[in-house]
């Protein structure tokens, strides 16, 4: 074996994953581009080495963090969406969801990190586990692990989250193809040949 297979190996075991709950993920519903949700909801989500470094990192954060008082991911499904909490406290009714970052300095939290946190309170009311009180996001450095910066994520009314979120799963999940929404996601998404190639525009579900 030489050092470039040790590497492979490595890098398999970096990308290995859970299979995923069938339906309509939450990170997909507040993704910057509604046209690269529609295509990993048919074709299954895949990642540069960029991606699987980063989701590696997230994931070995999520595994070796516990916080007192609060459940470690939580699955919640209604109707076909479907959402893990970070963490979430029964008790005081708050939601923490943890991110990396490349720059924890810039204006934060994201707006679609927002969102993120609003669709698992939503979520986690429809299931059953009660109305969310408060949302926060911890940021980790990607540089630094040891640095973070904890936002607080402003909910608005379920109503209205219920509303946008439905009917972007409806978006995600219909026959027709989302227009392009071209920013920085383009530079790293996987389905960039197909999106801007011949491949025609109507998908077979898997
Ligand atoms: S290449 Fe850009 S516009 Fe096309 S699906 Fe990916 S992120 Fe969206």
């Amino acid at each position: 074996m030489d050092s470039s297979q040790v590497l492979e190996l490595i890098t398999e075991s970096m990308n290995a994953q859970e299979p995923r709950s069938g339906g309509v993920h939450v990170s997909s519903i507040c993704a910057a581009c509604l046209r690269k949700s529609w295509y990993g909801y048919r074709l299954g989500e895949f990642n540069d080495i960029t991606g699987i470094r980063t989701l590696w990192f997230g994931r070995a954060m999520h595994a070796s963090l516990n916080l007192k008082g609060f459940l470690k991911e939580q699955e919640r499904k209604w109707e076909n969406i479907v959402g893990t909490i970070d963490f979430f406290n029964p008790d005081q009714k708050i939601i923490v969801d943890f991110k990396t970052h490349g720059d924890i300095t810039r204006q934060l939290p994201m707006p679609s990190h927002v969102q993120q946190v609003e669709c698992y309170s939503l979520l986690n009311e429809k299931c059953g586990f009660g109305n969310i009180e408060q949302g926060f996001i911890a940021y980790f450095s990607k540089q630094s692990p040891y640095d973070v910066r904890i936002c607080k994520a402003p909910l608005r009314p379920m109503e209205n989250v219920e509303k946008q979120m439905v009917n972007i799963a409806g978006l995600i999940t219909s026959d027709k193809i989302p227009p392009r929404q071209m920013g920085w996601l383009c530079k790293y998404c996987p389905f960039s040949m197909r999106c801007f190639g011949n491949t025609p525009d109507k998908l077979e579900m898997k």
